[in-house]
């Protein structure tokens, strides 16, 4: 059969596409000569040729090797970027996108408006665009737009072995357009890249390309790395293990960058903190850049704390003298994992172990040099961000504290030792209940050696696991696809959009279990944004049928909202009551994760705790203001929300504003980008109305307030909650506990809600996230009259002329008829409804 040939045969005809022009590039003689050290440089031809030669193309080599910042420039140099054609590349990271452009624009000596980026909010492309960096998601965006992506001439899908939702979903559509576009006469090309990573995926599904793309594998010269494993793994300490063992190697080990890897911002600025009192940098620039961070770091979001058990830090005092005193760990056990360079790997003057390096005497003077830290994370600002790629002041030593970025997306010189902590953190949710939580849990063995790999880039190296060899045969091979981990019913409703209507027939590289589908499926019905399916004659519907329900008009507005199925019927029933403008806000702010700052973080030391608790209280108060008066008060979380961008918004969204308030000034950043976004949406879609952005928006009057609360509930219909009646206590825990349809445990109102105090008797919620208990987060209280009433597809209705019996009604003088019904599944009784 054709797939099996050998890859570099596969010819397929192709139109005569190849422009024989060559597009020079003006790059400065330095950016030459490192592009040229790069392993992609000599096998351009190789690369140019399979293009030339192939629709579809994976190009698969280690991370550094070359393939973002380089490939771009083979196809612009090779004219694909010419006229009016774009070369598109995604990256699953914002950060990736960002940086990547700037890179690529640097390297070519290219204007930004030339190689340019362009993520949710912003952007700055422009129509000179011949190099466009995006996130995935903004491509799947304009894909619904313009199917066929006729301004593209090639689309390179980067780091496609991380396997974000949006990167497989990519990969589907366009297994399906470049064909189409084939037959078009105009082809458009498609490279895959990806670290050496399972691409079988991609390659061998032949429900996904019919003739297997031809693999190109870059050889990378990567450097043999010893790994070292702890003999015993740590139980939750990492974060102080990390530490010990950073400033082990800073005092014993020849110099070269050491890159550290935690699993969260918080993390990451708290070692870089403690690292700093170690072995302080008091250079000009760095004492300033140290400030900034630390203030920075003050402020840092705790964002995913509460996934842990609350716990008192109280770090010792650290000072050099009682370093010395702390307590040796346990010696290293020795591994080789070289990758493919093993035979280089036991080279004995490569083969350091750090138990032997360096003598007692050593330890003061080496202490006394200046470790150069840097934090890296997602949420850094790209400047700063940009900092680890320059090199690190002389005299110092570049230590590197990251998250899981620097795995794969981005490469930084001259690092010789890494430190894993072999944690990453994760959402999980549970398929059933769609509860959430953000776990920090071992990362798996494909992950634990890319972070190892990035010890030898350009030297051999060594790597530090925080963790015995045998918890590490325990970790799962390969990280399981984002999208088998997570509810589907966004792409389900996107797909349905592009006229997919068999969903579960899409070339998934991987594709999510059928429950998932179903639930999807199930909530898009719920919502209105599909059509029902007809029931056959028994009171269930088949499941094939409910697998490929047709999308309603109602779902081909939601679709066009850049928000999930709820918020786009949220936004889509703002119309009816003059609520729009709140509607907006109120899904940006929902959106947006984290508004407030944590602040109910363990502070660092004494001085910090003074600071936080009266911010605290301020913030507190300041919440109790936006909260409301009166009936505006059970609009709950949500008009918190409202008000705190009102406010925000009316004093000009300053970050001394927010960080007076207790606000993230990012968020709320991101929330008046989001607003525009959605306003114009909403203004293109329906040509009768016209929204403008009010930075003096005014509190919603007390009617409209009434159908905020009923607007919200349309939207998470099955995200309702009711009081646990005193009769229902089974258990003392339960008090002040809440039920929800689908869990058997009581749930709780989160204790920074606005409502924690007033319990209602009905709420919705938007999130539960599972911490020391179920919390509701994002809560409104509701009234249960209204269920029967908006929420009929959750209703089970009596007869209204049998239950209650039917009665004279003298003042209007007319027989009036009440309907009984209860509650989904559930069966919950609610309060009659005349009909
Ligand atoms: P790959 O995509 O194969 O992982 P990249 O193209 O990202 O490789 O990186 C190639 C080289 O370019 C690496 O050695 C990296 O250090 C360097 N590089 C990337 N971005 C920057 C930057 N902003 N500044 C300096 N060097 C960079
Ligand atoms: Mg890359």
């Amino acid at each position: 059969p054709a797939h099996t040939e050998k890859p570099s045969k596969v010819k397929t005809f192709l139109p005569p596409s190849q422009p024989a022009i060559f597009v020079p590039v003006d790059r400065s003689p330095e950016i030459q000569e490192a592009r040229l050290k790069l392993p992609i440089l000599a096998e351009e031809q190789v690369i140019m040729e399979a293009i030339k030669e192939n629709p579809v193309v994976v190009l698969c080599g280690e991370t550094g090797s070359g393939k973002t910042t380089q490939v771009p420039q083979f196809l612009y140099e090779a004219g694909y970027g010419s006229e009016n054609d774009i070369i598109g590349i995604t990256e699953p990271r914002r950060v990736a996108a960002i940086a990547m452009s700037q890179r690529v624009s640097l390297e070519m000596n290219l204007p930004q408006n030339v190689v340019s980026y362009q993520i949710r909010y912003e952007g700055n492309v422009s129509t000179e665009t011949k190099i466009k960096f995006m996130t995935d998601g903004v491509l799947l965006k304009e894909i619904q737009k313009d199917f066929l992506l006729s301004r593209y001439r090639v689309i390179i899908i980067d780091e496609a072995h991380e396997r974000s939702v949006y990167t497989d979903i990519l990969i589907g559509l366009l297994s399906r357009i470049v064909p189409l576009r084939q037959k078009k006469g105009s082809p458009l090309k498609l490279i895959i890249m990806s670290a050496t990573l399972r691409i079988e995926d991609f390659t061998e599904n032949k429900k996904l390309f019919r003739t297997a793309p031809p693999v190109i594998k870059v050889d990378a010269r990567q450097f043999p790395v010893t790994v070292h494993f702890n003999k015993r793994t740590p139980q939750d300490d990492y974060a102080g293990e990390c530490f010990r063992k950073v400033c082990k190697i800073h005092r014993m080990l020849p110099s070269g960058g050491i890159l550290v890897f935690l699993t969260g911002q918080a993390e990451v600025h708290s070692l870089c903190r403690r690292l700093r009192k170690m072995f302080p940098y008091r250079g000009k620039q760095g004492s300033k850049d140290e400030k900034d961070e630390d203030a920075q770091e003050a402020k840092a979001l705790r964002a995913f704390k509460k996934s842990k058990p609350k716990k008192k830090v109280n770090l010792p005092k650290i000072s050099l003298d009682n370093y010395s005193a702390l307590p040796m760990d346990e010696g290293d056990e020795d591994r080789e994992a070289g990758g493919d360079d093993d035979e280089e790997a036991d080279r004995s003057d490569f083969d350091l172990d750090l138990e032997d390096a360096g003598s007692d005497e050593d330890k003061e003077s080496d202490s006394s040099l200046p470790l150069y830290v840097l934090p890296l994370y997602s949420l850094l600002a790209p400047e700063k961000q940009a900092k680890v790629f320059r090199p690190s002041p002389s005299g110092t030593r570049l230590c590197v504290v990251a998250t899981n970025v620097a795995e794969t997306s981005l490469t930084i010189p001259g690092i010789k030792y890494v430190v894993d902590c072999g944690k990453v953190k994760k959402r999980f949710y549970d398929k059933i209940t769609g509860v959430s939580s953000f776990r920090v849990d071992w990362t798996s063995q494909a992950s634990a050696d890319q972070r190892a790999g990035r010890a030898g880039r350009t030297d051999p190296g060594h790597c530090y696991r925080l963790y015995s060899s045998a918890v590490f045969s325990d970790f799962e091979q390969f990280s399981q696809p984002e999208i088998t981990r997570r509810p589907v019913e966004d792409l389900v409703l996107q797909m349905k959009d592009l006229n997919i209507e068999k969903v579960v027939n899409f070339p998934f590289p991987t594709p999510p279990s059928t429950d998932a589908l179903v639930a999807a499926e199930e909530l898009l019905i719920a919502l209105g944004a599909l059509q029902e399916p007809p029931k056959t004659g028994r009171l269930r519907v088949m499941q094939s049928a409910k697998l490929s329900c047709p999308i309603t008009p109602l779902g081909r507005t939601m679709a066009s909202f850049p928000v999930a199925p709820r918020y786009a019927k949220m936004l889509a029933l703002g119309k009816q009551h003059d609520c729009l403008s709140y509607v907006i806000t109120i899904v940006a702010a929902m959106t947006v994760r984290e508004l407030f700052e944590e602040l109910n973080r363990p502070a660092l030391n004494d001085e910090e705790k003074v600071i936080l608790t009266g911010k605290k209280a301020r913030v507190l108060q300041m919440q109790k203001i936006w909260a409301g008066q009166g009936p505006a008060q059970k609009l709950g979380d949500l008009m918190v929300m409202l008000g705190a961008v009102g406010a925000c918004e009316y004093s000009g969204l300053t970050p001394t504003f927010c960080d007076r308030n207790g606000l993230r000034f990012k968020a709320m950043m991101e929330i008046r980008r989001l607003r525009g976004q959605l306003t114009t949406t909403v203004n293109s879609l329906c040509p009768g109305v016209s929204i403008f952005l009010d930075s003096k928006m005014q509190p919603p009057t007390e009617s409209q307030v009434h159908y905020l609360r009923q607007i919200v509930m349309s939207g998470f219909g099955d995200h309702i909650a009711r009081r646990i009646q005193p009769e229902e206590l089974l258990d003392e825990k339960w008090r002040n506990g809440y039920k929800t349809p689908l869990l058997e445990d009581p749930v709780f109102i989160h204790p920074n809600s606005s409502l924690f105090r007033q319990l209602p008797d009905f709420v919705v919620f938007q999130e539960i996230l599972e911490t020391t208990k179920m919390y509701m987060k994002g809560v409104s209280s509701i009234e249960p009259e209204w269920i029967p009433a908006l929420l009929p597809q959750y209703c089970h209705y009596g007869d209204p002329l049998e239950d209650p019996p039917p009665f004279y009604c003298k003042a209007s003088g007319r027989v009036r008829c009440h309907r009984q019904s209860t509650f989904y599944r559930v069966g919950w009784q609610l309060p009659a409804v005349e009909v």
